[in-house]
């Protein structure tokens, strides 16, 4: 990162208009305190080299860049490179930043870390984090969503966490944040909240963003060694947007890399089903920071929806916000019919099943290399494997 963006957020949390700590007092000083403690711990050598040996030796880090030689010739244009975020242990990114955290309450001395899921994947990746380090966790997740998610639910039982079933209200993710923040709110002196992406209130959209710093890190020094230059185009799929920031914040410096977004268009961008919330989103706040946001009139959050679940959240992360008004990053989105397109292309061209978010960015990727000539690149961060999504995607399409 440049020390322009390095600097980012300001010391209230501010990325631009965007960030911040819209939460009651009392809280604001905890959040401070969780603040202060990051910046403490984290710059010392005992957290920096535990947490680095658990990248390289835990999860498997660094993950590969792989030139996806059959996926580019079917496009007949750019090659596409992928960084195989999806041979992380878990299966997904979300290990980089749940490990981070885990560390972080662990060296904070908390008793308890709490956190909300939808689809589990959240889950399964903290609940794996506290078994590693140590720590109880505790994971919220709606009654529907327990009964959907079966894997992911039996996953986070043998990992050992306490699993709360949230059977109030739509029993689905929006219920299962209250439920955790309720709890949280008991005694946040000695628990600690595991934020999932690069959103809610300062410090978590810098803390989540400088743990997935290292695919940013490393994607560049590998594209560097494997191709003697940087790939002219970087792209992610957005959801809270923890994936994307982590391999864009390498190279916003780079001022001939272009960077792209991608949001779920879900079933149209012209009907209430999608969750592109940085195209069609207007300023406003929720879970406690300022941000683009899918609401209605009153300024309440839209119901949101992507065949991706990892991608249907109506806020995104303040920095994404604060890039795309300065014009440094684009978002574009995909729909649900293009996202199964890139699954299945993928599975077959490059026996690579890549999870639906990521499919999303794989997709952008196939339209994108058609229209640019054959010596430019594009690398794509393939953010998790689609194990998860096999079995509903087979069904789907009745194969
Ligand atoms: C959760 C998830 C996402 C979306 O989250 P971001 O914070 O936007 O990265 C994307 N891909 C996978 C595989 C996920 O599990």
């Amino acid at each position: 990162m440049t020390k322009q963006f390095l600097e980012m957020p300001d010391k209230d949390g501010y990325f631009g208009e965007y960030g911040g700590q819209i939460i009651p007092p009392e809280l604001k000083a905890v959040m401070d305190d969780i603040n202060d403690a990051y910046e403490k711990v984290s710059q010392t050598e005992a957290f920096q080299t535990e947490l680095h040996d658990l990248y390289a030796d835990y999860v498997g880090r660094p993950s590969p860049i792989f030139f996806a030689k059959r996926l580019t010739a079917q496009q007949n244009g750019a090659r596409i490179f992928l960084k195989r975020e999806d041979l992380n242990h878990t299966g997904a990114h979300k290990i980089n930043h749940c490990l981070g955290e885990a560390l972080l309450a662990k060296h904070m001395g908390k008793t308890k870390v709490l956190a909300e899921t939808g689809a589990g994947q959240h889950g399964v990746a903290l609940a794996t984090a506290c078994a590693l380090v140590g720590i109880d966790c505790e994971i919220h997740m709606g009654e529907i969503d327990i009964k959907k998610e079966h894997p992911n639910v039996t996953k986070m039982k043998i990992l050992g966490c306490k699993l709360i079933s949230v059977s109030r209200g739509t029993k689905t993710l929006k219920d299962a944040v209250d439920s955790a923040f309720e709890e949280y709110l008991q005694d946040p002196v000695n628990f600690f909240y595991a934020i999932g992406s690069v959103v809610g209130p300062h410090p978590f959209p810098k803390m989540v963003r400088d743990f997935q710093s290292i695919v940013g890190i490393e994607a560049r020094e590998q594209f560097q060694q494997k191709e003697g230059c940087l790939p002219d185009y970087l792209l992610a799929c957005v959801g809270g947007g923890s994936n994307s920031i982590g391999l864009f914040s390498a190279f916003l410096d780079d001022e001939n890399v272009e960077m792209i977004g991608i949001e779920p268009a879900g079933k149209g961008l012209d009907t209430p089903d999608n969750a592109a919330t940085l195209t069609l989103g207007s300023k406003g706040s929720i879970h406690g920071f300022e941000c683009y946001n899918l609401q209605d009139q009153d300024g309440m959050p839209l119901p949101v929806y992507s065949i991706a679940s990892g991608l249907d959240y109506p806020g995104v992360g303040p920095q994404h916000c604060y890039l795309k008004d300065i014009e440094r990053v684009k978002y574009e989105t995909i729909d649900d019919k293009e996202c199964l397109d890139a699954f299945m292309q993928l599975s077959r061209l490059e026996g690579i099943i890549p999870a639906l978010e990521s499919a999303h960015a794989v997709a952008y990727a196939m339209k994108l290399a058609k229209k640019l000539p054959k010596e430019k690149t594009i690398l794509v961060n393939l953010s998790g494997r689609g194990d998860k999504d096999a079995d509903f995607v087979a069904e789907y399409l009745s194969l």
